[in-house]
């Protein structure tokens, strides 16, 4: 088991009105195996998180401290990042011009393992694996989200996500534009990851829905950096029926 530990994170940015506070201490555990969902209002920090664990270098980390196994992740790297087994699908995937899929599939799978993948087996893999996600083949050959639908590019993240075997991913709004069957399909992506390769999981999402079809086993609803309030799936569904207005209120108040 391996577990990635985040323990009173605070995080701040750099903006033109001046040094601007956003993530004021989050304490969050996960292990392999285990489904966390992080569910919050617009604005609350949700992908403050993600960005600060893949080490976006906007994000000022002040105080607190992320983990993996014991290992600072904080001093690594992006690409360390990505080789002790951290896999971070961001709410707003970029394109890479005049790479293919292909290439860029094969490059990480070599950077993250330090060797390449045997090349009939990958072949093959990277075949299986599209087909699972309803990639259509010629996919293959484009350059990595370039033109890619929305729905495509999420479809994209999960293939990477199912042939690169991270220990923990971090999925950003990966339901946001998804119609009902990419959901269905990127869902069960996510699962397969998760029921195959003991996949630890960060859900990050606005919306209950792919609650539905990724079931979490934890949900923390996260409001204004901090997290407000932790359960189990049934958390989940009383916000499906009573939204985020009951943190806002309590926010209000205390303000
Ligand atoms: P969420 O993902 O929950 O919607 P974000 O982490 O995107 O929240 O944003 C949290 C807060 O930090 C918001 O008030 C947002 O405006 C601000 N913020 C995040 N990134 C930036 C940035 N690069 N520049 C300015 N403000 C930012
Ligand atoms: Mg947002
Ligand atoms: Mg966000």
């Amino acid at each position: 088991m391996s577990t990635l530990e985040i323990k009173d994170l605070h995080v701040s940015i750099e903006t033109e009105q001046g040094v601007k506070a956003i993530l004021k201490g989050v304490s969050l555990t996960i292990n392999t195996g285990e489904t966390h969902a992080i569910m919050g209002p617009n604005g609350s920090g949700k992908s403050t998180l993600a960005a600060t664990i893949a080490g976006h270098p906007r994000y000022t980390v002040d105080s607190g401290s992320i983990t993996l196994d014991g290992e600072d992740v904080l001093q690594m790297s992006v690409d360390q990042r990505a080789r002790a087994g951290l896999f971070l699908a961001m709410q707003y995937p970029v394109e890479i011009p005049g790479v293919t899929m292909t290439n860029f599939l094969r490059t990480a799978k070599t950077a993250i393992d330090g060797e390449a993948p045997k090349l009939r087996t990958w072949t093959k893999d990277v075949k299986a694996a599209m087909a699972k996600l309803r990639i259509e083949p010629e996919f293959a050959e484009r350059n990595v989200n370039e033109g890619f639908s929305g729905g495509e590019k999420k479809r994209h993240e999960i293939l990477q996500l199912e042939l690169l075997h991270p220990k923990f991913a971090i999925l950003d709004e990966t339901d946001s534009g998804l119609d009902v069957d990419a959901l269905k399909i990127v869902s069960e992506g996510v699962n397969r990851s998760i029921e195959t390769g003991g996949l630890g999981t960060v859900l990050i999402t606005h919306y209950t829905r792919i609650l539905r079809y990724i079931k979490p086993d934890f949900v923390h609803v996260f409001v204004d950096g901090a997290i407000a309030e932790q359960g189990g799936p049934e958390l989940a569904d009383r916000l499906e029926e009573e939204g985020y207005d009951r943190y806002q209120v309590a926010e209000t108040a205390s303000a």
